[in-house]
């Protein structure tokens, strides 16, 4: 039995660690492929969403160039501003200003400009605005760059002097003769709001953040104005080489950038996120930590069940006789008297029984004849006792019966009743052998017995007095009397 229970344990512990590690293997597995499935997905998105935002800004911006570009190829402008004392007259001017006004009004920008090399005069479509000296005003060194930088068209953000100084993106075109020569530069200005709206669009519904930057990460359009010109996005600058695709880089604090050189503009599409993942891999661990405190718990109380239920039938084990399955002495004492003290069993009975002349079973039939025999007699007693009556057997050929609740008329019919089915005759070829046998009982019908081993005495005085009476037979006493 015990080395059965170690066994049980051995492969309850071996099973219980082969659970716990295969859930500890498999929610690993699970996390590490989900954080790459979500790794993935995040990137296709935001390259999904990027090329939406590229798509709908470049058409913003691209109108603009084609606008700006027509114009200086315009000869109307480009008359005014081969000369030198442009606009010349008053009617000239008024031409020019009419001419910017109807470019304006066809294309809905919020400025149409022109300005002379030669003089360096500075006009939009509400006339003249200023004389562009970069040397003098540092609001004017745009011309300067754009002059030097030998582009035929550039874009520049700053803010709008016409317009309330409110940001605008200037399409700045060079404007040349027929020789090639600069003469003048010319543009549209677009509205920033219009841009920062489309941005903004993206931002609430992806919660990422979406820039425009030049190749130093100064950001040239983000929907927080206060940003424009004025911000770097740094994290995004060691991935500027001027590649067309899309470049994906996590930054450290769990967030991601994408970025994309957009050679029309010589600008940066940068897309941030500062989604944060740890905190649901954080949850995830968490709830691994809680299964594997379940299955914990789980392992520990089914493990105490398995050692309660070992250790009773452990109990219930050592209790038995080893031959007959009844209760061995020392457990049928230890019930009989728990049983004898409690009041409402008076009346109750203790028999005491011997198989007569057992020896001879033994001795003529062989002993596993006579264990043969032990058996039947507990058999018998089984069969003629109820449930609630205990038995047990004393050693060799001496049995025990405790009964509850009853009076003595009971007592006799069952004493009758056992007296009769235990004359069992057992025979070979040679010998035959019939038992009975000598029972001394004690009836307390009143009062529990103060002493149980008295008890126990006093039956075994009737059993020998019924074995000197020539045995196969019972003998009452009433332990009140
Ligand atoms: P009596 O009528 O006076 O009771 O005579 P008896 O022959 O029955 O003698 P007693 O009760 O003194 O002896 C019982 C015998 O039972 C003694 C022993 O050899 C035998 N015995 C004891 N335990 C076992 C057992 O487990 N199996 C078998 N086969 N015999 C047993
Ligand atoms: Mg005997």
């Amino acid at each position: 039995m015990k080395k059965t229970t170690i066994k049980s344990r051995r492969v309850f512990w071996l099973m219980a660690i082969l659970i716990f590690v295969s859930f500890i293997v498999s929610s690993y597995i699970s996390i590490n492929s989900l954080s790459k499935i979500i790794k993935t997905s995040e990137k296709e998105l935001t390259i999904s969403i990027m090329s939406q935002i590229y798509n709908d800004i470049g058409i913003e911006l691209t109108k603009p160039i084609v606008a700006s570009q027509t114009m200086a190829h315009d000869l109307f402008l480009k008359k005014y501003l081969e000369d030198p004392a442009f606009p010349g007259d008053s009617e000239r001017e008024e031409q020019l200003i009419n001419y910017l006004k109807i470019t304006k009004e066809g294309l809905d920008y919020n400025t149409v400009f022109a300005v002379s090399d030669k003089n360096g005069k500075y006009y939009t479509m509400d006339g003249y605005n200023k004389t562009v000296d970069p040397d003098t005003d540092a609001h004017d060194i745009w011309y300067k760059l754009f002059v030097e930088s030998g582009l035929t068209y550039d874009f520049d953000v700053d803010v709008d002097e016409v317009h309330n100084n409110e940001w605008s993106v200037f399409v700045n075109s060079r404007v040349l003769d027929e020789n090639q020569e600069l003469i003048g530069v010319c543009g549209v200005g677009i509205d920033m709001t219009h841009l920062q709206d489309i941005l903004r669009k993206y931002e609430e519904q992806y919660d990422i953040r979406v820039n425009f930057v030049d190749e130093n990460g100064l950001i040239q359009i983000d929907t927080d104005s206060i940003n424009i010109e004025n911000a770097v996005l740094e994290e995004a600058v060691p991935n500027f080489n001027k590649d067309k695709n899309y470049t994906y880089h996590e930054v450290e604090d769990g967030g991601y950038v994408v970025s994309k050189y957009i050679d029309n503009f010589d600008w940066y599409l940068v897309v941030s996120s500062k989604h944060d993942n740890r905190d649901m891999y954080q949850d995830m661990y968490n709830q691994l930590a809680l299964g594997l405190a379940v299955i914990f718990g789980v392992l520990v109380m089914a493990m105490r069940m398995i050692v309660q239920r070992d250790r009773s039938l452990l109990e219930k084990e050592s209790m038995k006789d080893g031959l007959t399955g009844i209760l061995n002495k020392q457990a049928f004492v230890n019930e009989a008297m728990r049983q004898s003290r409690k009041k409402n069993k008076v009346p109750y009975a203790f028999l005491f029984i011997d198989i007569d002349r057992f020896k001879q079973v033994n001795d003529s039939l062989g002993h596993s004849i006579g264990d043969k025999a032990i058996c039947d007699v507990a058999n018998e007693l089984k069969a003629v006792f109820d449930d609630d009556e205990i038995l047990g057997r004393f050693g060799g050929d001496e049995f025990v019966v405790f009964m509850n609740n009853t009076l003595e008329r009971r007592v006799i019919s069952k004493l009758e009743e056992f007296s009769d089915r235990v004359r069992m005759t057992y025979s070979d070829d040679e010998n035959q052998v019939t038992i009975s046998a000598s029972i001394g009982a004690v009836i307390c019908e009143h009062r529990p017995a103060t002493d149980f081993v008295e008890l126990m005495n006093m039956a075994d005085e009737e059993l020998y007095k019924a074995k000197e009476n020539g045995r196969n037979q019972y003998r009452i006493r009433k332990y009140d009397e």
